[in-house]
């Protein structure tokens, strides 16, 4: 192995650190304390685990952290008046619904129903508005927490030829608008893209967003090129015993680390960043609200 590993666990580390000063600067100097809300709707066992963790962190870092836990059969009407009773608390500066909903429910009704300016997620239509024209928006947290690796790995990414592999509104175009934004030369592939492996070989970097198990080997990568690996795939571990798993990414870790100048591992690479980068959007949400200075490299 040659690349350079990008340790996400340790950065997300570093983040959190960095908020949680920021946070204790509001509350001494403003009384502020910037608020979360989680609103989960069912029992879905890994919304659980996510929602579990992101209450956790937020207390760590200083914040207030607020769960509304609703039934699976919740009314889109009662879902939505709990949006609203968050959106005109002037305690919680960041709500999040945690998805997938339960299908009965219109999650674009229902993202769309949160103030943009408390829409921690950046999935609101405005604030994807916002960023595809280059505008002062809340940013989705999973492609933002790639854009500050790669920026704290590269310095400037400007003129770097950037793939981004997959184009879903979480995390591939979001990407690629950030991407875009700091001057890459910014290419989306996804399932229908010919000859991918040719055009991904193009890259300087690589952002692997696919859900789909070690897809990207070595082969596909250019001598050097940085690789961040979103993919979090659930894959059978024989080898660890009956019935174990393990977690994969999209980029076959090895083969890829052989040729690539630095990468991302899963887990412990983009992961533990997307829930730094959620406290991350709170802070910046709560200061915006309030008039007062962002907090520096929190934001894109
Ligand atoms: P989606 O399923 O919404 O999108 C996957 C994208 O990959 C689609 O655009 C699809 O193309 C493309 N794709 C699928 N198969 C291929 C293929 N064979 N070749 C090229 N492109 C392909 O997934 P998400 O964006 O939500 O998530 C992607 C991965 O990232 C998942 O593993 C997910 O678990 C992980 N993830 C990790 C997060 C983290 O915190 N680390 C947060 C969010 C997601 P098309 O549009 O043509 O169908």
């Amino acid at each position: 192995m040659t690349a350079t590993v990008i340790d996400g666990k340790a950065f997300a580390a570093k983040v959190r650190g960095q908020v949680a000063d920021h946070v204790a600067r509001l509350k001494e100097a403003h009384g502020i304390t910037p608020g979360l809300a989680v609103v989960l709707v069912g029992e879905d066992p890994a919304s659980q685990v996510y929602v579990r963790s992101k209450g956790k962190m937020t207390v760590e870092v200083g914040m207030k952290s607020v769960e509304h836990k609703l039934d699976a059969d919740t009314s889109e009407e009662d879902l939505l008046a709990v949006v609203k009773s968050l959106n005109e608390d002037p305690e919680i500066h960041g709500i999040l619904v945690q998805l997938p909903l339960p299908g009965h429910l219109n999650e674009d009704l229902v993202i769309n129903s949160i103030d943009p300016a408390k829409d921690v997620d950046g999935f609101h239509i405005s604030n994807v508005g916002l960023l595809g024209t280059g505008q002062k928006s809340m940013v989705p947290c999973t492609p933002l927490g790639c854009l500050m690796m790669l920026r704290d790995h590269h310095g400037s990414l400007s003129g770097l030829n950037a793939v981004v592999i997959g184009r879903s509104n979480i995390v591939g175009k979001p990407m690629a608008q950030l991407l875009l934004g700091d001057s890459c030369t910014v290419t989306i592939a996804h399932s229908r893209t010919k000859d991918i492996q040719d055009v991904v070989r193009g890259a300087d970097v690589v952002v692997a967003a696919v859900g789909r198990p070690e897809m990207v080997t070595g082969e596909w990568i250019k001598p050097g090129a940085t690789v961040i690996d979103v993919g979090i795939n659930r894959i059978d571990a024989p080898e660890k015993g009956e019935g174990k798993t393990r977690l994969v990414g999209d980029c076959h870790y090895d083969s890829c680390a052989d040729v690539a100048g630095a990468i991302t591992p899963v887990p412990g690479g983009v992961g533990p960043m997307t829930i730094a980068c959620l406290l991350a959007n709170t802070v910046t949400a709560c200061c915006r609200a309030n008039g007062l200075a962002e907090p520096e490299g929190l934001t894109a």
